[in-house]
C-alpha cells in the first residue's frame, strides 16, 4: 500500500440521509474521537458544535475504507476545521490531546455519571456539579429533591446503563406485543429504534404501535399502559397523551424535533430465566450467576454448556439453596454475589394512527443525526416540512401522503435507504 501513487480522495454526498451507512465502520478510533467531541458539547449546551462534530464523525463512519492520510479527506462534506484537526492528530501523534483532556476532565466525567441517570438532562447536572455534587453517593447524600424519574433513574443506575441485548429486545417485544393485543386486538406492533437498524445492543426498546383501522388506536396507550401495569413489567412509567389536534390552536408548540404521538417513557422490570435446571428455590433469588442468565425467549433449546460450571441440575438442590440464598455461615470469598432475577430495562412506546405510521415509522427508526439529516434536506432542498406526522410540501401548499416509507424517500427526492443503512 505503500505506492507512490496519486492518493485518491474519497468522496460521499453531503446529507447523510443521502449515504448507506452500515454498522461497519472502518474509522473507529477517528468516529470515537469526534463523538466524544460531540458529547461534551452537548453536554455542555453547546448543540451547534455537538451537530457540527456529530456530521464529522458521520462522515467518517460511511467512508468505505480506512482513513490513512489527510489527502484522502479532501473535498469530503462537513468536515470543518476543527474536525480536521483533531483528525490529523490522531493520524500523525495516534490521539488528539483534545479528546484526552476531555476524557481526562472532572466536569466531563461528572456530567456523565450525572445524566447517565434517566430524567437528568445537562442543564440539571450542570446546577448539581456547581453545588459540589459530582457523584451519584454525593447525590444521594445531598437530600436534592428528585422527580419521579429521576428516582427510579438512580435506583435503576445499573440495569439501565448496560447495554441490552438483541435477546432482551425480543423478550420485551414479546410482552409488549401480549399487552397490545390483549387490550385491542388487531393492533399492530413494530420495533423501531436502534434494533430495527440492525443494532446488536441498545440503550432502550423502542415500540410503535398502530391499528389498521383509523381511529381504533384512540386510547390505545392507557390500555395498554394498565395492562402491563396490573402484571407487574412496569417498574416506572410516564404517559404523554396526543397533543396533536389540541396544538394547533393552543399555546406553545413543542419543539420542532418533538413530535406529538401518545407516547410512554418507561421502565420495564424483565424478567431473567436460567439456562439450566428447572429447581428453583422459592426465596425468589434465583441465579447467582449473570453468565447463566438467559431469557425466556428464543433460548430454550440448544446446547447450552459451560465448560466451567456444573449445570445447576447436576448441584444437589440443598447447595443450590445455599448458594443463592448465602447461608453459607461468612465464606464470603466462595460465595458467588448474589443477583435479582430480573433487571431493568428502557422501553418507549408510541402509538400512531395507520394514517400517520410511516411518517412515525421513518421518524422513530432514526438514527438521530440520520432523522435530523432528512428534515435538513426536505427544508433546504426540497421546500418540504417533514416530522413524524407528516411531509409538506411549501411549493405546493398541501401534504403529501404516504403509507410507507418508500413512498417518503420518493416524495423527497431521495434514493430509499433501508433502515440498515441510516445508522449515521
Ligand atoms: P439507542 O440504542 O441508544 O436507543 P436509538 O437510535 O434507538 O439508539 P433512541 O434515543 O431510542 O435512539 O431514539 C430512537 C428514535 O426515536 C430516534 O430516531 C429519535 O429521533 C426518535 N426520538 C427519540 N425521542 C424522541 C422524541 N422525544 N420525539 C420524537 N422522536 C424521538
Ligand atoms: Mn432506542
Ligand atoms: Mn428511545
Amino acid at each position: 500500500r505503500q505506492v507512490e501513487a496519486e492518493v485518491v480522495a474519497f468522496s460521499v454526498p453531503s446529507y447523510a440521509c443521502q449515504r448507506r451507512t452500515t454498522l461497519e465502520n472502518h474509522n473507529t478510533v477517528l468516529t470515537d474521537a469526534l463523538s466524544l467531541l460531540a458529547e461534551n458539547a452537548e453536554l455542555s449546551d453547546e448543540d451547534g458544535r455537538g451537530v457540527a462534530f456529530r456530521r464529522a464523525a458521520a462522515v467518517l463512519r460511511s467512508l468505505p475504507g480506512p482513513v490513512t492520510d489527510m489527502k484522502q479527506l479532501r473535498g469530503l462534506p462537513c468536515l470543518g476545521e476543527h474536525s480536521l484537526r483533531v483528525i490529523k492528530d490522531i493520524l500523525e501523534d495516534g490521539a488528539s490531546s483534545e479528546v484526552e483532556s476531555t476524557k481526562q476532565s472532572e466536569r466531563f466525567k461528572s456530567l456523565k455519571v450525572l445524566t447517565g441517570i434517566f430524567g437528568v438532562g445537562s442543564r440539571t447536572a450542570d446546577r448539581w456539579i456547581r453545588e459540589g455534587i459530582h457523584t451519584l453517593q454525593q447525590l444521594r447524600d445531598s437530600g436534592q429533591s428528585l422527580n419521579r424519574a429521576q428516582q427510579a433513574g438512580l435506583e435503576h443506575y445499573d440495569d439501565l446503563n448496560r447495554p441490552l441485548t438483541v435477546a432482551e429486545a425480543e423478550a420485551i417485544g414479546e410482552i409488549v406485543e401480549r399487552a397490545v393485543v390483549s387490550v385491542l386486538p388487531g393492533a399492530q406492533i413494530t420495533l423501531t429504534g436502534g434494533f430495527r437498524r440492525g443494532k446488536l445492543t441498545g440503550h432502550d426498546v423502542d415500540f410503535l404501535i398502530t391499528h389498521p383501522d383509523e381511529g381504533r388506536e384512540e386510547g390505545l396507550m392507557s390500555k395498554v399502559v394498565s395492562w402491563l401495569e396490573s402484571q407487574g413489567f412496569l417498574l416506572y412509567q410516564k404517559t404523554t397523551r396526543n397533543s396533536y389536534l389540541e396544538s394547533k390552536d393552543g399555546p406553545a408548540r413543542p419543539p420542532a424535533n418533538m413530535d406529538r404521538f401518545e407516547r410512554c417513557f418507561s421502565i420495564f422490570k424483565l424478567i431473567k430465566e436460567e439456562r439450566q435446571g428447572t429447581e428453583q428455590p422459592e426465596n425468589g433469588e434465583r441465579n447467582p450467576n449473570p453468565a447463566e442468565d438467559t431469557l425466556s425467549v428464543g433460548a430454550r433449546s440448544g446446547s447450552q454448556t459451560d465448560q466451567n460450571t456444573p449445570p445447576q441440575s447436576q448441584i444437589p438442590a440443598d447447595e443450590q439453596r445455599r448458594r443463592v440464598s448465602g447461608e453459607d455461615g461468612g465464606q464470603e470469598e466462595t460465595k458467588p454475589a448474589v443477583h435479582k432475577p430480573w433487571r431493568a430495562v428502557r422501553v418507549d412506546l408510541v402509538v400512531s394512527p395507520i394514517s400517520q405510521f410511516a411518517f412515525a415509522l421513518l421518524g422513530w427508526t432514526g438514527s438521530k443525526l440520520f432523522e435530523r439529516e432528512l428534515r435538513r434536506w426536505a427544508g433546504h432542498e426540497k421546500a418540504m416540512s417533514l416530522s413524524s406526522h407528516a411531509l409538506y410540501d411549501n411549493t405546493q401548499s398541501r401534504y403529501l401522503r404516504a403509507t410507507s416509507e418508500e413512498e417518503i424517500f420518493a416524495h423527497l427526492g431521495l434514493e430509499f435507504i433501508p433502515p440498515s443503512e441510516r445508522n449515521a
